[in-house]
């Protein structure tokens, strides 16, 4: 599994014919690569990740771990934490024979609309990059692979198969290049993953400069570089570009393509070679070339309690305070509290797309504060959060043939005969992906019986054209999705809905004839496909009017508000950080009228908060996992301390942020705002000052920092390094806590952007005091010299800050 002792790469790939080797370098399927055992190459597995291990399935498969999503896990600050989350990874993929994990997810948060900043860790590159780098080393550490993803300037969803990224060499270097270049320093991740976009009018798949020149070149990346999922574009160029390896298969855009170009002389068959050595160094080390893999037995299950501590502990520790007046946190022991809000009972634990996982459970926050608080907690849904619906509940409909709960989906061939029969709880199943059915897909016939006679939603989800009847109710009409490019009928398809009046019993059915199904295209027609069922939702003064009241006579109210898989997804990009439906106006509304009102926001990323000054705490709790309740509520009682700071700053309004809009003009998205990213961007005053800076976060205590030194020599076990700091800091709280120490470096010229070059951690026990000392990466002190092509020593003059965030500065040093 090891590199030394590693095989005879070249006469391996020397025994195979040109046919075969071009063959292996596109996958067998959605998720394998081909086996070939004249060379003892066996299947090789992956899955998505980067917080769960699904599976060889896009949807529907294994029950498998979710873990805190990536912003949340990054707000501890704590590489230990990531190496974890890369050890628990590595359990779920071996408990199932995978691979190869595809994460960490390195693109950063450039604009805060972003869809997909929920899978990545910050806005900042050296955090990105160090987090990164551990996570790495956790998983690969148990000889499962790594991916990281996606290379590079990939950081909006809208036109994702199209966009060019219009990134400067300094800026692409110094800013979005760099997590990359410490992760593959300090890991030596097995895989890259190439991104779906242009960047500066060149595919990432067909990025000489970036994959071949910087990547393969300048960091002497040994590993293997593959395409993201149906993004390859050409065979010449993406082959001779530094492209190892064509995702997903059997078909795709190599195959004779490149073998043709091999035989036409536009492609070295030396350059072929190269992508196979990668691939079979990728093999030997996830352990599939040669001696036959073995995997252990007796792994944690995803429901066991190892997993739930594991994963509560890791969602808390990264939960912030982002307000705390009073001290109202942590909440005591025996108050009565009203819980208000439709992420108290329904808590959104996931991003969407291809970082979904099916967990064994999820508790939301009203089960964990019920559970532990019983009567003492009145529970009160809040207003609608989504605009569509989402796929009707197990509770809510069953199969009308056997009662089992969930709807029953029947798959019919263009004759036709049943092809296939599931019924599935989730009340959703994806079609034609990554299913091994006997024939092509035509028409899917969902159905489910309702309970109760009521007033309800009914409708669907998915491309094509439907048929909807509910006893004398009928509908037809056809769905389909602007701009689709791979996976968008999974990742964002189309819905519709109607109210409609139904009996106990009722069976509502739809049949949908699938869009371009042809038995000669693998793919055409394949897609996610939902039967919507639920109570007609209800009007929202009402709603309102009814949290005010219970408000009223509660001695503590917390209110839960958040984003939904609507708004933190692949694939699309927001257009606000408003929260949807009109959560503001419910939070306003209790927050006039009770005592005191705790606001926990269940998000990944940044959120605007008009009614900040009207309450008197604000919990930040990520996307939390499957743990999620019980791990909101170790945090608000203080069980265990939500000691994030947060990795991205928050923007105080629509717009106000150095890098704003995610629509490319004529097909561009130019970076205009440079190296000066996020927090960088505001201290600079590109934008007003942002309502949370990145690194704020208070925990549950207060501390006394001492005058900050300077020491001049590194320590002589970091030869490398940049300037070390040492401050000694003081608990002056009640409780432990964990502080976060972070050293900032303020160029003199105002060209340069200030920086974090650094940052250390201790826990620190009430009225104690601890020295830390902060080594800064000798990384952040380099620029990108364009005239010169190569790095050049930033100029030191100007100041050291260390800080709480750049809203809370504690001492600084001038170089
Ligand atoms: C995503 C990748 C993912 C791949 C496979 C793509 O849509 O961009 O991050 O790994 O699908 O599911």
């Amino acid at each position: 599994m090891a590199d030394t002792d590693s095989p005879d790469y070249q006469r391996l790939v020397s025994s195979l014919d040109l046919d075969r080797k071009v063959g292996l370098l596109t996958g067998a399927s959605t998720f394998t690569l081909a086996a070939e055992p004249a060379i003892g190459l066996a299947e090789l597995r992956m899955s998505d990740g980067p917080t769960g291990v699904r599976g060889l399935k896009f949807s529907g498969g294994r029950t498998v771990a979710l873990l805190p999503n990536a912003t949340l896990l990054a707000s501890a600050w704590d590489p230990e934490s990531t190496y974890e989350a890369g050890q628990i990874l590595a359990e779920e993929a071996l408990a199932q024979q995978i691979h190869l994990v595809l994460g960490p997810t390195i693109n950063l948060h450039r604009s805060a609309l972003g869809g997909r900043l929920f899978e990545a860790y910050s806005e900042d590159p050296l955090l990105t990059g160090v987090l990164a780098a551990s996570y790495v080393r956790g998983l690969q550490s148990a000889g499962v692979g790594a991916c990281l993803k996606h290379l590079v300037a990939n950081e909006s969803e809208t036109e994702r198969n199209t966009v060019s990224s219009v990134v400067d060499e300094a800026t692409l270097r110094e800013v979005y290049l760099l997590p990359f270049e410490i992760a593959v320093t300090e890991s030596d991740p097995w895989s890259i993953m190439t991104a779906y976009n242009d960047v500066n009018g060149v595919p990432a798949s067909e990025q000489l400069h970036v994959n071949s020149e910087i990547v393969k070149g300048e960091w002497g990346y040994p590993g293997l570089l593959m395409s993201d999922w149906f993004a390859t574009k050409s065979a010449a160029a993406a082959a001779n570009g530094g492209l190892d390896l064509v995702m997903p298969g059997p078909d795709g855009p190599w195959g004779a393509a490149l073998v043709a170009a091999v035989r036409a002389g536009e492609v070295a068959e030396a350059v072929i070679d190269d992508h196979l050595t990668r691939l079979l160094r990728l093999a030997d080390r996830v352990g599939v070339l040669g001696l036959e893999r073995s995997y252990p037995t007796g792994l944690p299950a995803p429901d066991s309690l190892v997993r739930k501590e594991q994963l509560s502990r890791l969602a808390a520790a990264g939960m912030t305070v982002l307000r705390n007046r009073a001290d109202v946190l942590p909440l005591r022991e025996g108050q009565p509290i009203a819980l208000i809000g439709r992420h108290a009972i329904e808590t959104i634990d996931m991003g969407g797309g291809s970082a979904q996982v099916n967990p064994p459970y999820q508790v939301s926050i009203a089960e964990a504060l019920t559970g532990r608080l019983g009567a003492a907690v009145s529970v009160i849904d809040g207003v609608e959060v989504r605009t569509r619906s989402v796929p009707a509940r197990p509770d809510f409909v069953s199969d009308p043939r056997t009662g089992a709960p969930g709807v029953r989906f029947t798959l019919l061939g263009f004759d036709g005969a049943v092809i296939e029969e599931r019924v599935n709880a989730a009340g959703s199943t994806v079609i034609g992906f990554d299913d091994d059915l006997a024939a092509t897909v035509h028409t899917v016939r969902l159905t489910g019986r309702v309970a109760a006679s009521e007033s309800i939603e009914f409708g669907v989800i998915g491309v094509g054209d439907w048929r909807l009847r509910a006893g004398d109710w009928a509908d037809q009409f056809s769905l389909d999705v602007a701009g689709a490019g791979f996976a968008e009928e999974m990742l964002a398809p189309p819905t519709r809905t109607e109210r409609i009046e139904v009996s106990a019993g009722d069976v509502l059915e739809a049949t949908v004839q699938l869009a371009g199904a042809d038995p000669d295209r693998p793919l055409a027609g394949s897609g996610l496909f939902a039967l919507i069922a639920r109570s007609a939702p209800q009007d929202a003064q009402l709603v309102i009017d009814r949290a005010v009241a219970a408000a009223r006579t509660a001695e503590l109210t917390v209110l839960v508000v958040g984003l939904t898989e609507e708004q933190e997804t692949e694939a699309v990009d927001k257009d606000t950080l408003r929260l949807p439906g009109r959560q503001d106006e419910l939070v306003s509304a209790v927050a006039a009228i009770a005592r005191h009102t705790v606001v926990v926001v269940n998000s990944a990323t940044p959120v605007l908060m008009p009614w900040l000054d009207a309450v008197d705490a604000v919990l930040w709790a990520g996307l939390p996992g499957q743990e999620g309740g019980h791990a909101v509520a170790a945090a608000l009682f203080g069980d265990i301390e939500p000691a994030g700071r947060l990795v991205t700053s928050f923007p105080a309004e629509d717009g106000a942020a150095p890098a704003w809009s995610v629509t490319p003009v004529d097909g561009e998205l130019p970076y205009t705002e440079g190296t000066f990213i996020g927090y960088r961007g505001y201290h600079a005053g590109l934008a007003a000052s942002p309502a949370f800076w990145f690194g704020h976060g208070l925990g549950y205590t207060s501390w006394d920092y001492g005058e900050p030194e300077l020491l001049s020599q590194p320590e002589s076990s970091d030869p490398g390094g940049g300037p070390v700091v040492r401050v000694r800091i003081t608990n002056t709280g009640r409780r432990t806590s964990r502080e976060v120490v972070q050293v900032y470096f303020e160029p003199a010229t105002g060209s340069q952007p200030i920086r974090l070059v650094g940052w250390a951690a201790a826990s620190v026990a009430p009225g104690q005091s601890a020295q830390l000392t902060v080594r800064t990466d000798p990384r952040m002190w380099r620029r990108w010299d364009v005239e010169a092509g190569a790095w050049a020593q930033l100029a030191s003059a100007g100041r050291l800050i260390i800080a709480r965030g750049l809203g809370d500065q504690r001492g600084s040093i001038t170089m």
